[in-house]
């Protein structure tokens, strides 16, 4: 890998990474301030809490106080249980939140309670608080519990006072009891989601109440757990995240320990529950941004795959390029490429030496320029061809090259595999240098097409443009006429002149026949031996009759001697006229015209030689015609 790309990743997974810690930290923060959120809510909750319980407590002392004063004051009294009871009873009435006054004698004998019942032979001396106001001399009231109630079985706590006789000893305590449903209950009054709970803990650790409640949970030391081991130790109040001991649950709370009662109140909300809502707005946010960042990194992965197989494209492009060239410029043949229109994309240096041009100058021009006229629609149509799905065609055409010569090229184009009909086209042509070989080619065919003697064409080639013309004719629906030339008494000639003199009489006749025939498409040929023929396309039988006179006269107007062609003494033909018409005719073959021409020239030799027959008539060697093949 380059360093330029290794750079270029680099910097990416930089910026990705960056971008990712910055979504993280941003998520990080608002789940902190979240959670700081309901830390700060459940602290004062619990701070509330703990407000209530010191209040409970301290609206429990005043009864003490009171009833301590009514005790000293009835003490020598014989009725004071009955007394004391009823003044107890006086006093939980305005109290409700108390549950029970009584009065607990230096034996633990219970002297006098506010409840309804018969307290008997109730004896509280094994109570933790009798045993600590029996050894302590502190007058204070004293916070106990929790214990379950041996007057009404409710779990209960209690704050105690001490109470002394006029000389300081022990005289008994009195006893407030509180039952903690009533704190269960007013928990109830504050919303920390179903799986919340409180926990209300004496300041050494024993729990005094629990919220949904736990009966087996009050009453046990806590003591010895981090938030008390702890976190206590610190600080009054604060957040305290644990996992739930009874369910296995993460939570989040918030403490609150009182400066008056050392009460701790822990209010807790399930962690999953309080964030519950945060959790669900930020799973719509990182869904959408999974989403978004799985859709810009499938399309960035795209974009980046298309760049690289372009890349490596071009670069494939780029060497098939210099194969190419390499191939094409050390080639001697001519290697061009076209596009799907024609022009020019790429010749070879061998431009220089074919063309006369440089390969510079040619670039651009359409394959079209230079071209002969005559060859023009070829090229046209074997473009045609190659652009819509020929796969090869080749071509020989004429070109003028830069010093106004004219060549000749063979070229083989190929269509390159890719595009039909685009603009993906693509020609590759070759071309090499032919003219030398068609000069030669055209040399064989002349050779091969013309009849050395007389120098007109020979009766192969007479045959094959004649078959050529048939077809037109029928085509077009023209005429075609024929003309059977043949000397007269020729054998005489030879006999009497030799046969030197006769060929060179051939050739003069040949002459005025070439001579004689004006229309470019018109065709002279020696049939054989002292036998001519020619072609008249477009030419009706009274024409080529014409034709047919002009010619006899003007070679009996040569005037060249023949003593035994009596009565002239002179060179003379006879000719044979038949007219191809194919509305009505059932000739098919140019022999068959030839032989109808032959059947005429036959006409006219038996009505006396020089002159003209045809089919229907002959002509007397004066002029004067006469009608029917029999004269
Ligand atoms: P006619 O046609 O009037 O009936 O008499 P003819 O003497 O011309 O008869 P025919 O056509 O049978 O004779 C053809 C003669 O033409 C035979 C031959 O001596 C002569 N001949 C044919 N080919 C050549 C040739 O190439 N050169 C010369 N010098 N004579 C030829
Ligand atoms: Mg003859
Ligand atoms: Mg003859």
């Amino acid at each position: 890998m380059k360093s330029s790309s290794i750079r270029t990743y680099a910097g990416i997974t930089f910026g990705v990474c960056g971008f990712i810690g910055l979504i993280v930290w941003g998520e990080y923060s608002s789940w902190q301030s979240q959670v700081t959120r309901i830390e700060a809510s459940l602290t004062q909750t619990a701070r509330a809490l703990v407000q209530h319980a010191d209040d409970t407590i301290e609206m429990a002392k005043l009864p003490l106080a009171g009833t301590i004063t009514e005790i000293h004051d009835e003490e020598m009294h014989p009725d004071m249980p009955s007394k004391l009871r009823k003044a107890m009873k006086q006093q939980i009435e305005t109290t409700p939140w108390l549950d029970r006054l009584s009065y607990v004698d230096a034996r633990g004998d219970v002297v006098a309670t506010s409840g309804d019942i018969d307290t008997g032979d109730l004896n509280l001396a094994d109570r933790d608080y009798f045993k600590f106001h029996q050894s302590s001399v502190t007058l204070e009231p004293v916070l106990g519990g929790p214990i379950k109630s041996r007057f009404s079985r409710e779990w209960i706590f209690t704050v105690s006072q001490r109470v002394n006789r006029q000389d300081g000893s022990f005289a008994g305590l009195v006893i407030v009891s509180i039952a903690t449903g009533q704190f269960t209950h007013f928990f109830e009054n504050f919303d920390v989601g179903k799986d919340g709970s409180f926990l209300m803990v004496q300041g050494e650790g024993i729990i005094l109440a629990r919220s949904p409640f736990r009966e087996d949970l009050l009453g046990t030391d806590i003591s010895s757990h981090d938030l008390f081991a702890n976190r206590l130790k610190q600080a009054r109040s604060g957040a305290y995240h644990y996992i739930s001991p009874v369910d296995g649950a993460r939570r989040i709370g918030g403490f609150y320990q009182s400066p008056r009662t050392g009460i701790v109140v822990l209010a807790a909300a399930s962690e999953s529950e309080a964030l519950a809502n945060w959790t669900k707005v930020a799973r719509i946010r990182w869904t959408s941004g999974v989403v978004v960042v799985t859709i810009t990194g499938i399309l960035f992965w795209r974009w980046r795959r298309q760049v690289m197989l372009r890349a490596a494209s071009e670069a494939l492009l780029v060497t098939r390029e210099a194969e190419f060239r390499l191939l094409a410029e050390g080639s001697s043949d001519l290697i061009q490429r076209f596009n799907g229109n024609g022009i020019r994309e790429y010749i070879s240096p061998s431009a220089r030496e074919i063309y006369g041009l440089d390969a510079e100058a040619l670039m651009g021009t359409s394959i079209l320029d230079g071209l002969h006229e005559d060859d023009r629609e070829t090229v046209v149509q074997v473009m045609e061809r190659l652009r819509t799905g020929a796969a090869r065609e080749r071509m020989v055409v004429r070109r003028t090259r830069a010093d106004g010569k004219q060549i000749w090229l063979d070229t083989t184009l190929n269509r390159l595999p890719g595009g039909v009909n685009g603009a993906d086209v693509r020609i590759v042509a070759v071309s090499r240098d032919v003219t030398h070989q068609k000069k030669i080619q055209d040399e064989l065919d002349t050779l091969a097409n013309t009849d050395e003697l007389t120098q007109l064409a020979n009766r192969r080639s007479l045959n094959s443009h004649g078959e050529e013309m048939m077809l037109a004719a029928r085509k077009l629906n023209g005429r075609l006429s024929a003309l059977m030339l043949d000397a007269d008494h020729f054998k005489l000639f030879n006999d009497t002149y030799g046969h030197a003199a006769g060929d060179e009489c051939l050739r003069a006749i040949a002459r005025v026949i070439a001579g004689s025939i004006r229309r470019g498409k018109d065709l002279a040929a020696r049939y054989g031996g002292e036998e001519f023929a020619v072609l008249l396309p477009d030419t009706d039988a009274a024409g080529a009759f014409r034709a047919a006179e002009n010619i006899r006269r003007r070679i009996a107007g040569l005037r060249l001697r023949h003593e035994r062609n009596l009565p002239w003494g002179h060179v003379t033909i006879s000719v044979g006229v038949a007219t191809f018409d194919p509305a009505g005719s059932e000739l098919t073959r140019i022999a068959d015209l030839f032989e109808q021409a032959d059947q005429a020239l036959y006409q006219a030799k038996n009505a006396g030689r020089n002159r003209s027959a045809a089919a229907e008539r002959v002509v007397t060697a004066d002029g004067a015609a006469s009608a029917g093949k029999s004269a």
